[in-house]
C-alpha cells in the first residue's frame, strides 16, 4: 500500500504500520511504502492517521461491496 505520491523514478521508504480494521477490529500487518521525502512529514503523518481511522479489512471491504451493490434493488423489489 502507498501513502501518498511516490514517483517511479522517487526512492521509496518501505514501513510496517499494524493497522486495526475500523469495522471488525481485526489487526493488519501493512507493508506501506512511501516517497523518501515525504515519509515523517506533517503532511504524512496526517495522512497516517487519516488512512488507518478508515481502514477496512479485505473482508469488510467485500462485505461493504456486496452490500451497497444490494441495498438499491432490494428496496425496489421488496414487498
Ligand atoms: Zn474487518
Amino acid at each position: 500500500m502507498i501513502i501518498g505520491n511516490v514517483d517511479k523514478d522517487e526512492k521509496r521508504k518501505k514501513f510496517t504500520l499494524e493497522i486495526i480494521c475500523s469495522n471488525c477490529k481485526a489487526k493488519v500487518p501493512g507493508r506501506m511504502q512511501t516517497s523518501e521525502k515525504y515519509y515523517g512529514t506533517t503532511s504524512f503523518i496526517k495522512e497516517v492517521a487519516y488512512f488507518k481511522r478508515n481502514y477496512l479489512c479485505g473482508r469488510c471491504r467485500d462485505k461493504k461491496r456486496i452490500a451497497k451493490k444490494r441495498s438499491p434493488t432490494k428496496t425496489t423489489l421488496d414487498k
